[in-house]
C-alpha cells in the first residue's frame, strides 16, 4: 500500500518568535516518519497566517523560498483560531493528502505524538483525538474554566472528551464530509465528534510555550465557548422552557392561595420584602433567559447573512 500523504495545519498569529524554529522541528519529525517508511515523502506543512501584525509572514515566505513543502495562505485581518483552523483543512483539502494533523504554532503539544496519530490512522481510524496528559502549563484560572466549559458542554449533549484540544489528525474521508458543512461558526472539536466517524485517542504531554505569549485573550476564550454551544446544543434554549413552565406553575399557586386568604380569611398578604425579592430573582432570570436565546438569534443572524468564513490576502503553495 502507499504510505499516506500527510499535511500538517499550523495556524499562526504573531507567532514570529516561535515559526521558524517550529517548522524545522516538525520537518525533522516528518523526516523520521518518512524513513520509517510511515509516511509519504510528499508529506508537507501548511501555514495559515491569522492577520498577524509582526514579521510572521515574511518569515513564512522566506521558508516557502527555502522549501516548496512549506505551503500557507495569509488572512486579511485576524479571524481567530477556528477560521485559520478550517482555513487550513479548506485548504489541503484542494492541495491534496490522505489524512491531516493541526497542531499549535508554539509547538505546546508534544510533537513526536505525531507518529501515534499515523499509528492509529494507520490502524483504520478516521478521527484521532489529542488529549492532553495534565493542565501544568495552564494557570489556575484558565485550567478550572476550561475544566468548566467541557462539563458544562457534556451536561448539555456535546460529547466532547475532556481535555480534548485542537491537535488531531483526520483522515481525507472527513474532510470531504466536512466540506458538506457550510456552517459560518464550525465548531470544529464538537463538528468532529458528532461526525460519528472511528475515532481513537492519543495522550500527549503539554509542554510550557518555548516564546512568546498566549494569542488566547478572555473575551477570545468566552467567544468560542459561547459559539461552541449555541452551535451545537439547543438543551439552554429547553431549560428556559421548563424554567418558565415551573414559574408560572408557582405563581399560579401563589396566586390562588392569596385569593383564597383574601375570600375566607379576609387577610390580604402583606409582605413588601418578598414582594420586592421575587420581583429582582424572576426579573433577572428572565433577562438571563433573553439573554441566552438572543445568542442563539446572534448565532442564527451570523448563519443567515452567509458572510464568507474569512478573506484571504495571499497564498503559497
Ligand atoms: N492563534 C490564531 N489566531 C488567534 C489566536 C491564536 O491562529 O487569534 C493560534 C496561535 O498562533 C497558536 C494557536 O492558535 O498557534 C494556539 O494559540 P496559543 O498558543 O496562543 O493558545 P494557548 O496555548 O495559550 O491556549
Ligand atoms: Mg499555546
Amino acid at each position: 500500500m502507499n504510505k499516506p500523504i500527510l499535511a500538517v495545519i499550523i495556524p499562526c498569529y504573531n507567532e514570529e518568535l516561535c515559526i521558524e524554529r517550529t517548522v524545522k522541528t516538525l520537518f525533522e519529525v516528518l523526516n523520521t516518519l518518512i524513513e520509517k517508511d510511515k509516511i509519504n515523502p510528499d508529506s508537507y506543512l501548511y501555514l495559515v497566517d491569522d492577520g498577524s501584525s509582526d514579521s510572521t509572514w515574511e518569515i513564512i515566505k522566506k521558508l516557502h523560498s527555502e522549501n516548496k513543502l512549506v505551503k500557507a495562505q495569509k488572512f486579511i485581518r485576524n479571524y481567530g483560531n477556528q477560521k485559520a483552523l478550517l482555513a487550513g483543512l479548506e485548504a489541503v483539502r484542494e492541495i491534496g493528502c490522505d489524512c491531516v494533523i493541526s497542531i499549535d504554532a508554539d509547538l505546546q503539544q508534544d510533537e513526536w505524538s505525531i507518529e501515534k496519530f499515523i499509528d492509529e490512522y494507520s490502524k483504520g481510524f478516521d478521527i484521532v483525538s489529542g488529549i492532553r496528559n495534565d493542565r501544568k502549563t495552564d494557570t489556575l484560572f484558565k485550567k478550572t474554566t476550561a475544566l468548566l466549559f467541557y462539563k458544562i458542554m457534556n451536561l448539555l449533549g456535546v460529547k466532547i472528551p475532556v481535555n480534548h484540544s485542537d491537535y488531531r489528525l483526520i483522515s481525507s474521508r472527513a474532510l470531504e464530509l466536512m466540506a458538506q458543512y457550510h456552517e459560518n461558526s464550525l465548531f470544529l472539536r464538537g463538528f468532529f465528534h458528532e461526525l460519528g466517524l472511528k475515532t481513537a485517542y492519543v495522550h500527549f504531554d503539554v509542554k510550557q510555550r518555548f516564546a512568546g505569549k498566549s494569542k488566547f485573550s478572555l473575551v477570545k476564550l468566552i467567544e468560542l465557548s459561547l459559539s461552541g454551544i449555541t452551535s451545537f446544543s439547543i438543551v439552554p434554549l429547553r431549560i428556559i422552557t421548563v424554567l418558565g413552565f415551573l414559574m408560572a406553575l408557582f405563581g399560579f399557586v401563589v396566586g390562588v392561595e392569596s385569593v383564597i386568604e383574601k375570600i375566607f380569611y379576609n387577610n390580604s398578604p402583606n409582605g413588601m420584602t418578598t414582594t420586592i425579592i421575587l420581583l429582582c430573582v424572576f426579573g433577572g432570570i428572565q433577562l438571563f433567559c433573553v439573554g441566552i436565546i438572543g445568542e442563539y438569534v446572534g448565532q442564527v443572524y451570523r448563519e443567515v447573512k452567509a458572510r464568507p468564513r474569512y478573506i484571504k490576502e495571499a497564498e503559497l503553495k
